[in-house]
Parts: C-alpha cells; sequence; structure tokens
C-alpha cells in the first residue's frame, strides 16, 4: 500500500461549503482540536483540511521507527478512518489553504474551493527549514519533515554509499542512528560546539556523541558547511568552511523547523515567531483559534512566550483550542515534555530548564541510565533522562505540582520521589 489510506472529501455542492468550523492543518493539533470540540459537544458542521494526501499521522517514527522498517504504514494514523466519518468530520485531504479572508469568513484552498466559516482552527505546523549554501539544490539533498519525505529517504538510504548529516539536533541523530543501522557510513555535521545545544544539559550532549562515536559515526561541532559539489547535478561532496571535503551521495538537512505562519500573517493576524495566541490558543481575531508547532503561547513554566515544536505541545494545545470552540474555557497549562529515540536508547525532557541553576545527576551515568535534575535556584525546572523512564514519568507530577526535591534528595537514588507527590 502506497499510502496511509486513501482520504476523501465529500464537499460536492455550493451549499456544503459553509461550515461552523474549519481547521486548516490536519496533524496532532488539527485533529486535537476536532476531536475536543466533538467530545465537549460542539455539534456544528466542521471541515478539516491538510495538504498531505494521507490520513493524519505520527511524525516522530518518520526519523525512528519507520526508516528502520519497524513502523510501517499500517502503524501511523493518528486515528482510523472511521473516525472522521463517526465526528461527522469533513476531511479534505491534499488541499491546500492559500488565501484567508477574515471580514468575509472566507478560505480559499489551492483548487479554487471557498470554505466559509463561523470559527477558524490554523494548525499549520512547521516545515523543514532549508539548507541556505550553494549546492544546497543538487540531487540527493534532502530534508525530512513529511511521510512523503521518509519515503523518499528511506529509498535513498537503502542506496547510499555514505551519508552527511548536517545539523546535530534530534532528528540528525535519530537518522544518523538509523543509518548506521542499516550499516552505512554517516558524518554529522554540526555549527555549533556540542550536540542538541540548544536543548539539552552539555553533559546530555557529551553522552549522546559518546554513544554515536561508539556506533561509528562521525561528528564534526563547530563546523559550518561552506557549500555542496555535485557531479551531474547529484551531490558528490560536503565542502566545510574548516576546509574538509567529505565525500557522499546522500545529504540530509536538519538544520531546524520554520513555523506556518504565512496564511496568518498575509491575513493580518498578530504574529511573532509563530501566530501570537493565548491560553485559550486564540489568535488576534476572536473567531481564529491557533494551536500546535504554529504558536507562539504565554507559558506558566517559562514565564514568558514560547513556540514549542513538540507532539505534546501541539496534541494539548489543540485540544485547549477544541474546548474553547465548543464553550469548554480550560487555560493551557501543561507540562512540556518531549523524548527522542537514538539506538537502545531513551532520551526524555520534561520541564523547561533555564540554564541558571546546578544540573544534579541521580543514576549511573557510565550504565547508560541517569538523569539530571535541572534547578533554578531550589526550584526544579527541568528533567533530562537517559534510559530512567521513571524519573521522567515522576518529574511530569512534580513540576506540573511545583514540587521539588532538594538536590541531595534528587541524587540520592535510594530516595523515593514518590513520596514528596
Ligand atoms: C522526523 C520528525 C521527528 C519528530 N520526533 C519527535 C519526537 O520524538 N517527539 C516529539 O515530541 N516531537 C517530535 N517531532 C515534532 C512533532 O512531530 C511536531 O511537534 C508535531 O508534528 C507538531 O504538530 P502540529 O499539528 O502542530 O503540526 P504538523 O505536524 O507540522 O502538521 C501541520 C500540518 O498542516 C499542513 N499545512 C500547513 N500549511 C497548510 C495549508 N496552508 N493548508 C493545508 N494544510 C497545511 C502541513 O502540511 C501538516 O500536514 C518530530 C518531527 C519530525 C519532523
Amino acid at each position: 500500500m502506497d499510502t496511509v489510506m486513501p482520504a476523501t472529501s465529500s464537499v460536492t455542492s455550493p451549499s456544503d461549503r459553509d461550515f461552523d468550523l474549519v481547521v486548516i492543518g490536519a496533524s496532532y493539533a488539527g485533529v486535537g482540536v476536532v476531536a475536543a470540540a466533538r467530545e465537549a459537544g460542539f455539534a456544528g458542521r466542521i471541515a478539516l483540511v491538510g495538504d498531505e494526501a494521507d490520513l493524519p499521522y505520527q511524525r516522530p517514527p518518520l526519523s525512528k521507527g519507520f526508516l528502520l522498517g519497524k513502523a510501517g504504514l499500517a502503524s501511523l494514523p493518528l486515528k482510523a478512518e472511521s473516525f472522521y466519518a463517526d465526528a461527522q468530520v469533513v476531511f479534505m485531504a491534499g488541499r491546500r489553504a492559500i488565501a484567508l479572508d477574515r471580514e468575509a469568513r472566507r478560505i480559499r484552498l489551492d483548487d479554487g474551493t471557498e470554505l466559509g466559516f463561523k470559527t477558524l482552527a490554523l494548525t499549520t505546523g512547521a516545515r523543514a527549514a532549508a539548507l541556505r549554501c550553494p549546492g544546497a539544490e543538487l540531487d540527493g539533498v534532502v530534508s525530512l519533515r513529511t511521510l512523503d519525505e521518509a519515503r523518499g529517504l528511506s529509498k535513498r538510504l537503502a542506496a547510499a554509499s555514505a551519508v552527511v548529516i548536517v545539523g546535530g539536533g534530534f532528528i540528525g541523530l535519530e537518522v544518523a542512528s538509523a543509518a548506521v543501522t542499516l550499516g552505512k557510513p554517516v558524518t554529522v555535521v554540526e555549527a555549533g560546539p556540542r550536540l542538541i545545544g540548544h536543548a539539552v544539559a552539555p553533559e546530555i550532549s557529551t553522552f549522546m556523541q559518546r554513544l554515536h562515536e561508539t556506533r561509528g559515526v562521525i561528528i564534526q561541532l563547530a563546523t559550518k558547511v561552506e557549500r555542496i559539489e555535485g557531479e551531474n547535478g547529484r551531490v558528490a561532496a560536503v565542502i566545510c568552511a574548516d576546509g574538509s571535503r567529505l565525500p557522499c551521495d546522500l545529504v540530509l538537512a536538519a538544520v531546524g523547523a520554520v513555523p506556518n505562519t504565512e496564511l496568518a500573517t498575509d491575513a493580518g493576524l498578530l504574529v511573532e515567531d509563530g501566530i501570537v495566541v493565548d491560553d485559550l490558543c486564540r489568535s488576534s481575531d476572536p473567531a481564529i483559534f491557533a494551536a500546535g508547532d504554529c504558536t507562539s503561547h504565554p507559558n506558566v513554566f517559562a514565564g514568558r512566550r514560547l513556540r514549542l515544536s513538540s507532539v505534546q505541545n501541539a496534541h494539548d494545545q489543540g485540544r485547549v483550542a477544541g474546548n474553547a470552540i465548543a464553550g469548554r474555557l480550560e487555560p493551557y497549562k501543561a507540562v512540556p515534555w518531549f523524548w527522542s529515540d537514538q539506538y537502545d536508547v531513551k532520551l526524555q525532557m520534561v520541564g523547561l530548564a533555564s540554564g541558571s541553576g546546578p544540573a544534579i545527576l541521580r543514576g549511573a551515568m557510565e550504565e547508560g541510565r541517569f538523569s539530571l535534575f535541572r534547578y533554578d535556584g531550589d526550584r526544579l525546572t527541568a528533567i533530562e533522562s537517559i534510559n530512567r523512564p521513571a524519573d521522567h514519568m515522576m518529574g511530569r507530577r512534580l513540576i506540573a505540582a511545583g514540587l521539588s526535591p532538594t538536590p541531595e534528595q534528587a541524587a540520592d537514588s535510594g530516595f523515593d520521589l514518590r513520596s514528596l507527590a
């Protein structure tokens, strides 16, 4: 089967085209909106519009089990196809929203269809950031955000003889792990001084670097890509600013994500590194909600606005928006969490590290089972765990409740954290 499942739309006549709720972007946040709205009793007509051909699917496996053949297409859908019919949601796949008229309350799709709405939710997510250097357009230079791209990457990986991954963040390292496991020589080129430097403590960066190097990945830190050389239109080597030349026939650009905010900006909504929403996911227009990777929201744990890129945030914000649209006003205050699977290592993070306080080690780093408890003064702000899922789960409870073990309690593996909660 070539697609997760073909999806259809039942919008055929002009009278069909007026909806009480139109949701643009069919992934975690969009599905969260429609599911929560229906569960909270929203009885109006709903359309869910997405520009991808497949049923809404799980994105994280694309850089993990999917490349290894462990997560097949059938395991990917977020909801069975029957969900959309049962919830009376008109799901329009393969259709891109291209213009929003806020005054007329209409949205135009790329096939010319115009949909009327009373309430709109923008859940347009993010796209892979482009690699900006000469040669980035060569055949064999790819990025990874969608299932289509994962299908392409999977085929190219099978045929590749040497892979260069530009960017030592989560997606770059997960693909490195899959590629090396598939027997491919891999080099990761990272511009910053350490791996995943924007998201984890230095100790975790060092641990992950050792892990990858032990498996055979070559890691070049503090190295910028200057250009990509080609032969007959196909990638042949990556040339770094330090003069190094890395011969390869596949380059993955894993250099971050850009929020899809163009529709919102063009329609005059407030956008500041994401569509600006309040704690009920309302945009600067009271009839328009937004949720997920495309938003900037006030985060109670950070004490400031944030744009988060995670399944947790997209799913939870989607539900907050859907509930609010149905009249159930439950502000967003979910504890942020995230995970990454590389080889047999599960890295989990909960909370938001402020970076100013100590990082306390719990467990045994040399055994590859440990957590770092990160503090701001004496307040626990985040836990980063390697193969210690119980610490992670406790962290979700502790941080949500504003509870902090003392650094001594955190360091003592014999201390039962459950006694605090
Ligand atoms: C390879 C990979 C691995 C990841 N791994 C993890 C992980 O391990 N853990 C984790 O927490 N997070 C992970 N993430 C991040 C996570 O997938 C995202 O945070 C999440 O998908 C965001 O959901 P969303 O609904 O906000 O947006 P998206 O999932 O980006 O979906 C937005 C959808 O809207 C569509 N769209 C955009 N514009 C329009 C338009 N104008 N008209 C119609 N449709 C439109 C897009 O094509 C897309 O289908 C990973 C991401 C990738 C790419």
